[in-house]
Order: C-alpha cells, then structure tokens, then sequence
C-alpha cells in the first residue's frame, strides 16, 4: 500500500456524507487511509415519522445514530460534530433559530474547522461546492466556513490556542455531476414532474442546479464500493435513506452512479489539466 493519507470532509447533516460523497470515502476508507468527518449540525430540523424516533429523545439524537450507523459502513475514523442547530431552508422558522448555524458568522464557524483541521491534520479537505450542492443555506455556510478555515489553518499567528498551524496540500468541492442532474431533470419532466419543486419538502430547484457548470478536476470510480454507500444511506432511514435504491431513483444511482465529481480549490489547478482520478495527487 501507498503511504497513508488522511482526509477530512466538512459537511452540515447528517445524510450529507451517505448521499453525497460516501462512496469516495468508503474507498480511501478501504485502502487503508484515515477519513475523517465534521458535521456543523445534528439535522435537527430533519422531518421524522414517530416510527424512526423510537428510543430517542430528539431528532438530533435519532439523526446521529444514524450517523454514527453510517460511518461504521463508510469506515470513518472518527465524526466531529461543530454543535450547531440546522438551519432550514430559506423562509423556515427553523431559519431565525439563534442555535442556526446561519446565524453565526462564518468567521465563527471557521474557527472550528480549523481546530479540526490542526488537530486531524488532513492532507485533503473535501467540502460542498459554492452553492452547496441544492442550495441549502447551511451546505453554503459551511462551504464558507471551510474555504476560510483551509487557509487560516496554515496561519501560525491565527487562533494559536486552537493547535498548531498546518496546511492541508488540497481543497475539493464536491460537485453533482451534471449530466446526471441533466439527464434527473429530462426524466422527471417526461415522467410529467417538476423538476423545480423537487425533493422531500419540494424546495429543490434541480432544472436551475442543472443550468449552473463546475469543473471537474478528479473523478473517482467507486463502483466497488455501492454496496457500502447504499448500507450507509439506509442508516439515514427517517431521511429516505432505504429508498435511495428504489424507483427512478434507485434506477438512475445504478446506472449512473459510480463516479464521484470533484472541484479542485487549492492548489489552482491548471488550465485545461485532464481529470486525474486521485485526490492525491
Ligand atoms: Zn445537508
């Protein structure tokens, strides 16, 4: 085996790691390097049939469990939670919470990424892209909050009671690739859907998601690995997670789902590179 490396992904829920990047995790995971994850919140605003919070006395409380659930498949060394409140969507009450991650500054929120940063010491920190995958405010105000934290980490005179500085070699955005979501947005609309009122609570807008181009920078195949991504998203149960297999969707993951999309932030990667299949190199 190559020299072992260790990654950090900074998220904001729990289901973010299962349904969004977990397969490149599970496989670095599997290869024997150190994944790391930190989650700004416990997905307190998560709706929950009664039947999933059985044993629990929050959603918080549920919704870590599962997480908890998921690492295990995913092989995470260790979850790292910034103990803040979800913060909804757009024009929920849950969005003027005083707990909301939104409604600290990033500056804040940053400087817990950098304690973790020092004290995990990640070669790669992975993140959302800049509008935070679907436009979550709290997948933004987290992607903020690690662009900051990734180069105050570095910073020997910034925050020294948080550890000592270091700087990780790579920034990712994680991207959904788009000609998947093209490909979602087409089919729904043949299926007589609407594509801009997607999702659970129906405030995801994925024909506008579709309009907006990231590179890609690294592609990583983690067809070996489906399997533990789908156990991980069934431990997100009360989110969906045991219908992730299912229906179109289920249909579209085996099809197209085997790549993850990553957009390279530091270093600048160079014009027209090719897509590399590592991120670490
Ligand atoms: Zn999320």
């Amino acid at each position: 085996m190559t020299q072992t490396k260790t990654i950090l992904a900074v998220l904001a829920h729990p289901d973010d790691e299962s349904f969004g990047m977990g397969g490149t995790l599970a496989l670095y995971a599997k290869q024997g390097h150190h994944v790391y994850l930190a989650c700004a919140t416990r997905g307190e605003v998560g709706s929950a049939d009664a039947e999933f919070m059985q044993g629990f006395k929050s959603v918080a409380e549920m919704r870590e469990s599962e997480l908890r659930c998921a690492a295990g498949h995913l092989g995470l060394k260790e979850v790292f939670f910034l103990g803040y409140r979800d913060s909804g969507m757009p024009g929920s009450p849950e969005n003027e919470h005083p707990d909301a991650q939104v409604a600290h500054p990033v500056e804040e929120v940053a400087k817990k990424v950098v304690q973790v940063i020092r004290s995990v010491k990640p070669d790669v920190v992975i993140t959302f892209d800049p509008i935070g995958g679907y436009r979550h405010p709290d997948h933004i105000h987290i992607h903020n909050a690690t662009v900051l934290a990734f180069n105050q980490a570095g910073e020997a005179d910034f925050a020294p009671e948080l550890g000592k500085a270091f700087s990780p070699a790579f920034l990712y955005f994680h991207t959904f690739p788009r000609g998947f979501l093209r490909l979602v947005v087409r089919t729904i609309r043949l299926l007589g859907g609407d594509p801009s009122k997607w999702g659970r609570n129906k405030d995801i807008d994925l024909a506008s998601l579709a309009e907006v181009d990231f590179p890609t920078h690294v592609r990583i195949d983690y067809s070996t690995m489906r399997e533990k991504k789908m156990l991980a998203s069934h431990c997100h149960a009360s989110q969906g997670g045991r219908e992730m297999g299912k229906g179109i969707q289920g249909l579209l993951f085996r099809l197209l789902g085997q790549h993850d999309d990553f957009m390279q932030a530091h270093p600048q990667p160079a014009q027209n590179a090719r897509i590399r299949n590592s991120l670490f190199e």
